[in-house]
């Protein structure tokens, strides 16, 4: 599977040099117009079970089609806005958009979990609980339960309080939540013990060299332990190669995504990829 991901390239996102050769945007109302213009776009990456190849959801993925600088990828735009209220109005975009094509793929038969990355920053809105409410009435036919947010921390949780009472009421609609990028960054162990939290994402920088690397070895079995004592599920980011696969079945992770299983992908290629993919042969993927 890894040997033809190149060759199907959809998107051109590692190539982050050629991204900075276009210029950095600079301009938070450069973001808003896009917004205006509806520029964003949704790209869905297919979340597996390692073992059998059962798709079990997607990650939905920001890109801006930029009218000069053509598709781009979230590193480029979205620290400009982090801590800014557009910030809050694009995340709130996107868990419209993907409450829409739930809606769509559902039309053709395919109910698909969808999951969204929502920064740490606005989770703590004041009214964000709402707000998901307000998107859920928006959308009736779509069972907020196929939501999962994804907790991205760009900056620390301020109040946990208030973030768990937010979290409860998200909770109560059936929607579910995993801490993204799982030993990075800001997350906190303490969370596990009062945030309603259902998944550990492993983040890729650890998935990369377990063939290799016994340290990165050592902190997914050490989590994996944690996910258990604590009765979490687990997914592990950057799965790039058949080896990859095979390992982190080894040492307990049954799920996975990456580019070795598939690259994010526009919304009309996900049921064509879903028909077209062949099933797992003795725990190694062939997709
Ligand atoms: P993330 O949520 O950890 O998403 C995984 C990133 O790794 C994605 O980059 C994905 O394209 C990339 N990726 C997936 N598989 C592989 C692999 O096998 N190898 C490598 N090297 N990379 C892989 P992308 O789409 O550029 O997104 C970057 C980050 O931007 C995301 O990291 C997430 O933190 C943030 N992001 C993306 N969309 C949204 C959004 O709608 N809202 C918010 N708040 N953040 C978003
Ligand atoms: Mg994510
Ligand atoms: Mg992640
Ligand atoms: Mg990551």
């Amino acid at each position: 599977a890894a040997k033809q991901a190149g060759k199907n390239r959809l998107c051109l996102f590692d190539a982050e040099a050629d991204q900075h050769a276009r210029g950095v945007l600079k301009s938070v109302d450069d973001i808003r117009s896009g917004l205006a213009r509806d520029e964003f776009v949704l790209f869905y990456q297919p979340k597996v079970n390692l073992k059998t190849g059962e798709c079990i959801g997607v990650e939905a993925l920001i890109r801006w089609q930029h009218p000069e600088k053509g598709l781009l990828a979230p590193g480029l735009f979205l620290p400009l806005i982090e801590q800014h209220e557009l910030g809050v109005q694009l995340g709130q975009w996107v868990i419209a958009e993907a409450f829409r094509q739930y809606m769509l793929w559902q039309q053709h038969d395919i109910q698909m979990a969808i999951s969204v990355n929502i920064a740490a920053n606005h989770l703590q809105q004041a009214n964000f609980a709402e707000q998901l409410k307000q998107i859920c009435h928006q959308f009736p036919a779509v069972p907020p339960s196929m939501l999962e947010l994804e907790i991205v921390e760009t900056s620390a949780l301020q109040d946990i309080d208030y973030i768990l009472g937010t979290m409860k009421s998200c909770a109560a609609l059936g929607v579910t939540f995993s801490l993204d990028d799982f030993g990075t960054g800001y997350s906190s162990l303490s969370y596990l013990k009062r945030l309603p939290i259902s998944t550990l994402k492993l983040d890729q920088s650890f998935v990369r060299d377990i063939l290799t690397d016994i340290d990165d070895l050592a902190i997914l079995q050490g989590v994996s332990g944690l996910a258990e004592a604590f009765k979490l599920a687990t997914i592990a980011e950057g799965v790039e190669t058949d080896a990859h696969i095979k390992k982190l079945l080894e040492i307990g992770y049954y799920f996975g995504q990456g580019y070795g299983i598939a690259r994010p992908m526009p919304a009309e290629q996900f049921p064509i990829w879903l028909t077209n993919r062949t099933i797992a042969k003795a725990g190694l993927l062939d997709y």
